[in-house]
């Protein structure tokens, strides 16, 4: 029930921002999605139409899934690289460490 979560999550925030511009209604929803994410897309479009459904603002809105590399930091040998692999193998050291630390690249400079 982890997505149901972070689907109401998304919701709130959108209703938030779109209410606060004036608008009566969503038709469409932009979630970007990075590998560090540890919900799938599949079970977010799953719980977002049970949720729209069910909700006059959102009621046939459309789900737009971007997915965005991130900078990963490998924690043996210090490399950084971006990546867009779940569990990422650092290109440096090759370790698999299955320990890097991550961010998203619109947090750092390109
Ligand atoms: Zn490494």
């Amino acid at each position: 029930m982890h997505e149901l979560g972070i689907t109401q999550g998304i919701i709130d925030r959108a209703r938030e921002a779109a209410q606060a511009n004036g608008a009566l209604r969503v038709t469409d929803l932009f979630v970007t999605m990075t590998p560090a994410a540890d919900f799938t897309q599949d079970s977010i479009e799953m719980y977002f139409e049970m949720l729209a459904g069910e909700d006059e603002f959102f009621r046939g809105a459309t789900l737009h899934f971007d997915h965005q590399p991130v900078a990963a930091t490998c924690l043996t040998c210090s490399d950084e690289f971006s990546t867009d692999a779940p569990q990422p193998a650092c290109p440096q050291c090759r370790c698999w460490c299955n320990s890097t630390r991550r961010r998203r690249w619109s947090s750092s400079p390109m």
